[in-house]
């Protein structure tokens, strides 16, 4: 039986996402036994040159022709953004039509009132795609993981900056000049901000977190640092210290609440997740009951992104044809959020300090004030000045910033270089 798709957006994804609905249109029937057909696409220039075929009168420019078109049946946005992405994805679930995207954007910003929608009329919201492109990585944590008691999400969910961050640890290119490569493969958008920022990992982060938990986290409330502040040098301490360096979103059961953050991280050599190199997208699950999950492989490009997106259209399409009202698959209860002081840590930190003798006493003495102890220390000498780097054992946050406010009002410190959490190690 036939399933009438419509989809909103045809650029990188959404072209790619029509082309192979047209193309695969009967090897996705032979699988499946489904007969999914295009029958309206929704874009801004209907002028423009696709690269699909399509009978004339089926592409358009009004997004709201997905909604009242009754030969869709389902739905899938692949505009992005916030408008008119949230308009008509409401529109769409409150017409009882299906609605797969892969806005991550949008699902971070509107989760619950999105999910509300789609439990409303029934219908089903998926969006595999928007964390990880081609890696499963939604359906196993609502899904197949429904019945474990995740306690922490760890990965690199941002591929621009995985990137960026390789090609400096690899080849000892600056910040700007990995930056500028990435661009030029066309890994990083003309305006990288969202990216190098974190911003992007932390919309996933919050996807993530919430799922994983079932406490709603927005992407305000995930703490959040970016890489542009990592150094060639940093790399070299992190190189020097058997670690390389990673933008990590890292989302965890604490006492107090669930906490989710993005930041560089300092992750052992031998760690899984420091072989993860280039634009690739790695995550583990904990559970007590699993133990360690690793999900590896694209996290974005046309092809990938697609499979994961006619995956959920299939899905969505395979319930509208049983004609079942559809249980909602994800619910958010009540639950703490916590604060990132909550967060247990470890600290490497790099100093330029005076090479005399009793400093490294007082250095230890600010972070055993703080109640923060060392795990190692590594001193380099050069002259009247040495560069001293520290790893702490795991502390609060909160205590490893005032060791960081104590080191500051020590005549002996010259400057604290830089602040890098380690990860990955017990
Ligand atoms: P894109 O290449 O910029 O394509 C956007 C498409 O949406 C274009 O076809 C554009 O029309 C259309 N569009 C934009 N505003 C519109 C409006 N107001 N009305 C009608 N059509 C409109 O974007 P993309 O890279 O494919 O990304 C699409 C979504 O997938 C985003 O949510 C993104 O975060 C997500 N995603 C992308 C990737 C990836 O690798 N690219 C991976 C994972 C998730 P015109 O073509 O006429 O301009």
């Amino acid at each position: 039986m036939a399933v009438g798709i419509g989809v909103a957006g045809a650029g990188t994804v959404g072209g790619t996402v029509v082309r192979r609905l047209v193309e695969e249109r009967a090897v996705v029937t032979a699988r499946t036994g489904l007969d999914l057909v295009v029958r309206r696409v929704v874009v801004r220039d209907p002028q423009r040159v696709r690269p699909f075929k399509l009978p004339d009168g089926v592409v358009s420019a009004d997004v709201m022709d997905l909604v009242t078109d009754d030969s869709v049946d389902l739905v899938v946005e692949l505009m992005g953004g916030l408008e008119p992405a949230g308009t008509l994805v409401l529109a769409a679930l409150r017409a009882g039509k299906p609605v797969v995207t892969a806005n991550k954007e949008l699902v971070a910003a509107r989760g619950p009132e999105l999910v509300q929608a789609a439990s409303d009329g029934g219908v089903s919201l998926l969006f595999e795609a928007a964390v990880g492109g081609g890696i499963p990585i939604i359906r196993p944590l609502t899904e197949t993981l429904a019945g474990e008691q995740v306690n922490r999400v760890l990965g690199i969910v941002n591929g621009t900056t995985n990137f960026i961050l390789s090609s400096m640890a690899e080849s000892g290119a600056s910040f700007g000049e990995a930056l500028a490569e990435a661009q030029r493969r066309g890994y990083a958008e003309a305006d990288p901000t969202a990216d190098v920022t974190g911003a992007d990992a932390a919309a996933k982060a919050a996807i993530l977190a919430s799922l994983a938990f079932g406490v709603w986290i927005a992407p305000d409330q995930v703490h959040r640092e970016g890489i542009d502040r990592i150094t060639v040098d940093d790399l070299a301490s992190a190189t020097r210290l058997g670690y390389t360096i990673k933008l990590l979103a890292v989302a965890e059961r604490t006492p107090e609440g669930v906490v989710a953050r993005v930041h560089p991280a300092m992750v052992p050599l031998g760690h899984p997740l420091a072989a993860i190199r280039g634009a690739t997208n790695a995550i583990f699950i904990e559970g007590p009951s699993v133990g360690e999950l690793l999900f590896a492989g694209p996290g974005a490009g046309g092809e990938p992104t697609t499979t994961a997106v006619l995956g959920d259209v299939i899905d969505a399409a395979r319930e509208l044809l049983a004609g079942a009202q559809v249980a909602p698959r994800i619910r958010f209860g009540p639950g703490a959020v916590a604060g990132f002081d909550a967060v247990v840590t470890r600290w490497c930190v790099r100093l330029d300090v005076e090479d005399s003798p009793g400093v490294l006493a007082q250095v230890a003495g600010a972070f055993g004030d703080a109640g923060v102890s060392l795990q190692s220390v590594w001193q380099d000498g050069r002259g009247d000045r040495a560069t001293l780097l520290l790893v702490t054992h795991a502390a609060p946050e909160s205590a490893q910033r005032a060791a960081i406010e104590a080191l500051r009002a020590l005549p002996v410190v010259a400057e604290v270089s830089s602040i890098i959490r380690v990860e990955g190690e017990s």
